[in-house]
């Protein structure tokens, strides 16, 4: 019979990985693992299931909670919990995941990359690129998701917490404390000690240091709304390796706006060279040239210029990206 952490990847839905059952089998104690098994259900349920004494489940389950494998809704007025099947969320959103040690990370980076991302060849979009408002070419329509500073208005609880895509990856050394999450997301980061509360200002003024900093803002795409918002880098994201180094098409979606040059003003100094993560501006003739198929639309060309020859002209209208039918997991706005 295969043991719990082989089982365990298949109810994750991948029964046939190289590296989940070695991955799991770092993070879970075996007890742990036949628990997860045994959920849905409340603490005396899984108890009766596994004929353990329910002080005992109810340990377990704690620290489970903890390290971020299961949710729970109170259900007349008991926690019933259940698994969390985004795999991300339950592995990387950890404060101990450095423990896990080198090989930890080595068989994650492999697993993501072979075979986590070909959920990213199902239609529907898991994430959207949203630029840097202050690039957008005056008398441009900014619809309510795509500008930052709306989005955490409209929050009532902010946190941030550690981005896992970097921390495991590991291919930069910029910031990493950059992952925003709002109202219900954020709650169960702060609930699990996972991140740290932060005021509107502080948020936005975090925004600010990771534009500075070239790292491009994205936002999930449920039709719910936006739980998330992070601060990425081409070389470390999940969804940006997936669209650009893997080709996967449903990664994320660029924005609607593509970056123009005004030639006149522009004083070839190269700096937006630099400031784009997708290799996007080559210099011809001393001017920087757009690949227009090749940009994203993040704005953070734009943002540095110091003579501010470089704008986001809309290309799109908003029907232009669809959102995902999936639902998030946490309430969102
Ligand atoms: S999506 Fe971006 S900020 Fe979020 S975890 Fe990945 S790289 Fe980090
Ligand atoms: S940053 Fe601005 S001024 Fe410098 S090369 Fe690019 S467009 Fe020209
Ligand atoms: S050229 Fe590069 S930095 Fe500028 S908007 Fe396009 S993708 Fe972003």
């Amino acid at each position: 019979m295969e043991d719990s952490y082989h089982r365990l990847s298949e109810a994750y839905g991948f029964p046939e990985s190289r590296y989940l059952p070695r991955i799991l089998e770092k993070c879970l104690t075996e007890r742990e693992a036949s628990l997860l098994l045994s959920l849905p259900g409340t603490a005396e349920e899984v108890a009766g299931k596994l004929c353990m004494d329910v002080s005992s489940v109810q340990s377990i389950l704690g620290e489970l909670f903890q390290k971020g494998f299961i949710f729970y809704d109170l259900v007349e007025g008991k926690r019933r919990y259940t698994l969390i099947t985004n795999l991300r969320d339950a592995i990387t959103v950890n404060n101990r995941v450095e423990q896990f040690g080198e090989e930890f990370f080595d068989l994650w980076a492999r697993m993501y990359d072979e075979e986590v991302s070909r959920d990213f060849d199902v239609e529907g979009y898991e994430a959207r690129v949203i630029p840097v408002h202050e690039a957008i070419e005056p008398g441009a329509e900014i619809l309510p998701y795509e500008k930052v500073s709306g989005l955490l208005e409209k929050a009532e609880t902010i946190a941030v917490m550690r981005c896992p895509c970097r921390i495991t990856n590991r291919r930069c050394d910029n910031p990493v404390e950059t992952c925003i999450t709002l109202n219900g997301a954020a709650k169960y980061v702060l609930e699990r000690g996972v991140g740290r509360e932060l005021t509107r200002e502080e948020a936005l003024s975090l925004f600010n240091q990771c534009e500075d900093a070239g790292l491009i803002h994205q936002v999930g795409n449920g039709s719910l709304g936006v739980s998330w918002i992070c601060n990425c880098c081409a070389c470390c994201c999940v969804y940006l390796r997936a669209q650009i180094i893997s080709g996967k098409k449903y990664a994320t979606v660029k924005t609607r706006y593509r970056a123009v040059v005004d030639s006149g003003l522009c004083n070839e100094c190269g700096l937006c060279i630099d400031r784009c993560n997708f290799g996007t501006i080559k210099m011809v003739n001393s001017k920087p040239v757009i690949d227009e198929e090749k940009c994203f639309g993040c704005g953070l060309c734009a943002s540095q210029c110091p003579v501010n020859a470089i704008s986001l002209s809309q290309t799109k209208g908003p029907e232009y990206i669809p959102t995902r039918e999936a639902e998030p997991l946490f309430s969102s706005i």
